[in-house]
Formats: structure tokens, C-alpha cells, sequence
């Protein structure tokens, strides 16, 4: 039997000892200057160095403004935020959480993690962000709430999920580790759930190396997050009484002090990474079979997060080449891509070991079978780095014309 292979042809490619065609690497991240220097330091000269230094409050404080929400609960990482989100809520044994399956592993994991069943339905295979029709279709009588992500940092539809919250009395937890800063209809994500939620982890695009937050406009539910975070006390309680059932989950002051300098430059960040994918996407539509999601922008996202600029290989357009020689092709070339996720997140082992539901996500499958991404310190980069990507990209698909037939 007689098949037709494709491979990339050797003329000049990197991966066969060619000259690379991007020789600087992206801006390195996290970046820090001496203003950060300084502010450990002070932590450090403080003596208090643990979670009640003076800067965790002014972060939550600065952080909650930013975000357009009342209340700013900093945590040790954006994984027992999410949990202390879903367990304030009240969400446990016996409930379900709709949740997406294109995502980081913890937000199904922090569902499971306070005993309800993670509930996985399809993606949107434009915005790669849970599908509003099928979270629709798939309430049952047991859903409480719903995990959305922001994958990316492409806002979910909000109009859809905040009126089908309403509608079916459900809770919305919105998974912002990819958005900080984005923005639907002019208003930053995060603050149209009951809790927004984010990581500070050393990829995020704002960082302590780890740590976490929540935000919130109900007082209530601050509270009640402040307080399973910290042991179980209550707010103008006593050291040792503990009124709930709490853990240990607080950002240091050595943290907060430089997520302070980092939510200074995000705002900046955010339209500089915003300029660069806007080039980046000019490129690439000179290039066939690589379409960024969205293939078009939707007006109603008025400030992308840019986490992750993610794009969709077409293999028809490159003379079948598989996605994952392309992936080290371009790797060779200097080009900082991935191929992303390798499978949707319910393929993990341990949703064997514990009760989940799985609706069909074909395009959840599709995505990861097709995917490419370039991480957001390479928006970072000046204009002529953002060109000669593009002509890497270009170099690579030119190669791509042989076809070597083999048995
Ligand atoms: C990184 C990430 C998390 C977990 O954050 P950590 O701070 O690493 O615990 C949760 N959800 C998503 C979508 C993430 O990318």
C-alpha cells in the first residue's frame, strides 16, 4: 500500500541547519526593574513579612478599582481562588458547574475540589470560549453554577451567560488567569460574575511568580472569601476564634509589593500587546491556512487581555505538513510558537476517578488538533521583531511545497 507523505522541503530551513530567521528572542518576562529591587526591599526592612503587610491591602484595594469591583480578596494562587469562590457560593456535593474543556486544568479541578461534578460542554470554534446555545442546552436540575473562562484573554460572550445566570438563578464565576485588564462593552472582566478570579502565576500577565485574587462587589460574599482564606476568622474577630471552615490561602507582602509596580505598567502593557497583535494579524492575513481566533474581531471586546495570541493551522494550505513539524519548524526558526493544550482538559486521568460529564465537544477536540500560539511577552516585542515572524512564517510555508511519496 502506496501513501503520500508531506514533509518540509530542506532549502535554508533553521531545522536543517539553515540561518534562523529571527536571531533576537522575545522580550523576556516577567520584566522587573529597579523599582521592584526597592520594593522587596522595603518588605524586607519591615520586618512584617508575611500577608498583613501594609501593601496586600492596597493591592486588593487598587486591584478591585481597576476591575470595577467593591471588594479585592488577594490569595496564594489563582487555583484556591477559584475554590474559595465556588465554596462561598455555597457550591458543593451533589451540585454541577458548567465549565469549558479549553482551559487550564484547574478551573475544572477546583470544582471537583469542593465535591461538585464538573459539567463540560463545547467551545465556540471562533472565540475558543464556552458556547452559550450548548451551556443553555446542557442546564439540569442540578446546576448551581458556571466556571467561564476568558481563554486567551477573549472575553466569553457576557451578554449571553450574565442573562442566562439571571434567567436560571445560577452563579457565575468568571476565570480571568488570561484577561487581566480585558474589557467587554468598555467594562473589565471579572466584575460581571459573582467572583472574578485570577492568577499571579510566573506565565500570567501579571505576576509574583505565583499568587492569586478575587474580586467581588458583594459584601457578603467578600466576607465570606476574606474569611475561609484566613483560618476562618471573621473580620474584627479574635486572633483564635475561627467561625467557619477555613485554610491558610494569603499573598505575602513580598508579592504584593511587586503585583503594586506590575499593575502600574498593565495598562500600557495591555495597548502595546494590543498594537502588536494587531500587526501580527495584518501579517497573517497574507499568509494562508493560519487564522487567528477570532478570524475577526467582535466589537463588543473593547480591550483583549492578549495572555495568549491564539491561532488555528489549516494543514489543506500547507500541503498537509502536519501542525506539529510546522510547530518545530517555526521553534527552529526562532519563532516562539507552541501547539498549545494537547487534548481538552476532560481527557486528564483523574476525571476517571472522579464523576464528571462530558458533553460532546467536538470542537474542543478540533481546536487542540489544530491549534498554535505565540505567549504574550512575545506582544511585548517592537515592530520589526513582529515582521520578521511573519517572514519566518512565510519562510516555513514556502517549504512546505515538496511531497515525497513513501510506503
Ligand atoms: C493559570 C490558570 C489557573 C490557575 O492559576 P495558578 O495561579 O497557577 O494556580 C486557573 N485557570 C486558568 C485558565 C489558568 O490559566
Amino acid at each position: 500500500m502506496s501513501q503520500q507523505t508531506s514533509h518540509l522541503s530542506k532549502n535554508h530551513l533553521a531545522m536543517f541547519g539553515g540561518p534562523k530567521a529571527v536571531t533576537q528572542p522575545p522580550p523576556e518576562w516577567p520584566f522587573f526593574d529597579d523599582s521592584d529591587r526597592a520594593a522587596l526591599n522595603a518588605v524586607l526592612e519591615s520586618h512584617v513579612w508575611g500577608g498583613y503587610h501594609s501593601s496586600v491591602a492596597e493591592l486588593e484595594k487598587r486591584f478591585a478599582e481597576f476591575h470595577e469591583a467593591k471588594h479585592g480578596i488577594a490569595l496564594a494562587n489563582g487555583t484556591v481562588s477559584l475554590e474559595i469562590a465556588l465554596a462561598s457560593c455555597g457550591i458543593g456535593p451533589g451540585d454541577e458547574v458548567i465549565v469549558p474543556p479549553i482551559t487550564f486544568v484547574a478551573s475544572a479541578t477546583s470544582i471537583a475540589r469542593v465535591g461538585a461534578t464538573p459539567v463540560f460542554v463545547d467551545i465556540d470554534p471562533q472565540t475558543i470560549n464556552l458556547n452559550p446555545d450548548l451551556v443553555e442546552q446542557n442546564i439540569s436540575d442540578r446546576t448551581r453554577a458556571i466556571v467561564a473562562v476568558h481563554f486567551a484573554g477573549h472575553p466569553v460572550d457576557l451578554d449571553r451567560l450574565v442573562e442566562i445566570c439571571r434567567q436560571r438563578n445560577l452563579v457565575l464565576i468568571e476565570d480571568c488567569a488570561h484577561a487581566h485588564g480585558a474589557q467587554w462593552h468598555d467594562q473589565r472582566v471579572g466584575s460581571f460574575g459573582s467572583f472574578g478570579s485570577f492568577s499571579f502565576q510566573a506565565s500570567k500577565n501579571m505576576t509574583a511568580g505565583e499568587g492569586g485574587i478575587l474580586i467581588t462587589s458583594d459584601d457578603d460574599l467578600a466576607e465570606r472569601a476574606r474569611s475561609i482564606s484566613n483560618q476562618g476568622r471573621r473580620t474584627g474577630g479574635a486572633w483564635y476564634e475561627h467561625q467557619t471552615l477555613g485554610t491558610n490561602a494569603r499573598l505575602t507582602g513580598f508579592q504584593a509589593s511587586l503585583l503594586l509596580n506590575q499593575l502600574d505598567r498593565l495598562p500600557e502593557q495591555l495597548q502595546l500587546r494590543t498594537d502588536r497583535a494587531n500587526q501580527l494579524r495584518e501579517g497573517l492575513s497574507r499568509v494562508e491556512g493560519l487564522t487567528p481566533t477570532p478570524a475577526t474581531l467582535d466589537e463588543r471586546v473593547t480591550m483583549h487581555g492578549n495572555h495568549l495570541f491564539s491561532i488555528r493551522y489549516d494543514r489543506s494550505a500547507w500541503n498537509e505538513v502536519s501542525r506539529d513539524q510546522v510547530v518545530a519548524a517555526l521553534q527552529a526558526e526562532g519563532v516562539p510558537a507552541t501547539s498549545g493544550y494537547p487534548h481538552p482538559i476532560y481527557r486528564n486521568q483523574l476525571f476517571n476517578e472522579h464523576p464528571t460529564v462530558v458533553h460532546q465537544c467536538s470542537e474542543a477536540e478540533a481546536y487542540c488538533q489544530s491549534s498554535i500560539w505565540l505567549p504574550h511577552n512575545a506582544l511585548l516585542a517592537d515592530e520589526k521583531w513582529i515582521d520578521d515572524i511573519v517572514s519566518a512564517i512565510q519562510k516555513v510555508q514556502d517549504a512546505a511545497g515538496t511531497v515525497i511519496a513513501a510506503s
